[in-house]
């Protein structure tokens, strides 16, 4: 335990630095208290004499943290739990994926239940955590089609409305981030004014058409949920063509958009396809995972649906959908070069400069310079976890010798 009067230093000495958007080899990165303090050349970083020293032998990558921006569960636990426990949980389970920072991601449930959760994430937000930290929440639904409905519960799908919103924007400054259709009776009202609080607006469970995605970027919409899973193609109506919401993501550069990069939810080409079309800059990658991430293969459940994980994946119990991914972060880093053939350094972009940027962070987050965050992620020559450091205390340990992994 560091005395209360002590500052805490540590030296990163000889790391393969990815800033994320270039790999500064044998550098050397000082943080101190909650900040990156400088970087440069290792021979041009002295010790000092009250630091701690991590070395990386010109081997190891140290990496800003990743940021997940839609994540249901992980550690066993779900967020819609609503209690403080589920959410320490995910963010020990998630942590040791390299998540440094992350939101908690309510699925479509009875109202109450929402609430119940956002109540509990607003407790947390202004409070120490064990782990990754906590930013807001995202809420995904219960404004969705029924034609787009994929793992969410049909029972609880709801028409935005103004009372609705009311109750909704009294969690304003927990909520950074809302995904709904916006072909729904209300759903252009509801997220104009969600934006105008600042909220990030995405379009999510959708049978939108080109036409409807427009007027939904003219009203404040500027991201979609997890492309290709739950949203309209291309179709027919009566003779005509008409595109829906893939390809008016593909297509829009007003529209960022996320991928589960699981491995498992889109093949490698699909992934290329979308990174083709809109650019490294414009896709981050989620997790999506729901309670078993960081758990055994078996049954489990979410929103209130039995699901199966096997394969390394979950799927509803009838297993005609996916039901979200058992990921942490890291193994999206993996799959981004292992599968996909992305270089290490556009990777790490996906899960840690983009994501900061689309929830309005990179002035702070996602990016290692002096006067960052010094959230960071330690990743051996395979891309696995050795070290998260959370605003500069170290969360997970697995690198230093008699190190207590968390
Ligand atoms: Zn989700």
């Amino acid at each position: 335990m560091k005395g209360r009067f002590e500052v805490r230093k540590i030296l990163f000495q000889n790391f393969r630095v990815l800033t994320p958007f270039r790999m500064l080899e044998n550098h050397s990165v000082v943080i101190e208290e909650n900040k990156i303090k400088a970087i440069g050349e290792k021979d041009k970083i002295e010790a000092e004499r009250d630091m701690e020293t991590i070395d990386g032998k010109g081997l190891l990558y140290l990496s800003p943290g990743f940021i997940d921006i839609h994540v249901h569960g992980g550690g066993g636990a779900d967020c819609l739990e609503g209690t403080r426990e589920a959410l320490e949980a995910m963010a020990r389970s998630h942590a040791r994926g390299g998540t440094t920072a992350f939101y908690p991601t309510v699925t479509t449930a009875p109202l109450e239940q929402i609430f119940q959760s956002l109540e509990a994430i607003r407790e947390i937000v202004s409070s120490p955590i064990e782990g990754a930290r906590i930013l807001g929440a995202h809420v995904e639904g219960p404004y969705f089609s029924p034609a787009q409905i994929g793992a969410q519960n049909p029972d609880f799908l709801r028409l935005p409305s103004r009372e609705d919103l009311e109750r909704f924007l009294s969690y304003r400054e927990v909520i950074k981030r809302i995904s709904l259709a916006p072909e729904l009776p209300g759903a252009l009202e509801f997220g104009r004014k969600m934006r105008e609080m600042g909220i990030m607006v995405a379009i999510g469970h959708s049978d939108a058409t080109y036409d409807e995605v427009l007027t939904a970027i003219e009203n404040g919409f500027s991201h979609v949920t997890h492309i290709y899973s739950a949203m309209s193609g291309v179709r027919r109506i009566n003779l005509y063509r008409v595109a829906g919401v893939i390809e008016s993501a593909l297509l829009r550069d007003e529209l960022t958009v996320e991928i589960i990069a699981d491995g498992k939810h889109l093949p490698s080409h699909l992934i290329q396809f979308v990174l083709k079309n809109k650019g490294v800059g414009q896709v981050c990658a989620v997790t999506d995972a729901m309670e078993a991430a960081g758990m055994p293969e078996g049954e489990y459940e979410i929103g209130g649906l039995e699901v199966v994980v096997e394969e390394g994946v979950a799927k509803l119990k009838d297993r005609s959908a996916f039901a979200g991914s058992v990921a942490t972060m890291d193994l999206l880093v993996r799959t981004l070069v292992y599968l996909v053939g992305l270089p290490l350094e556009e990777a790490v972009q996906l899960v840690s400069f983009n994501p900061a940027k689309f929830m309005g962070l990179d002035h702070c987050q996602g990016v290692v310079a002096p006067g960052k965050d010094a959230d960071l992620v330690v990743l051996d020559s395979n891309l696995e976890v050795k070290m998260t450091v959370v605003q500069g205390e170290i969360v997970y340990d697995n690198l230093r010798e008699g190190a207590v992994k968390k």
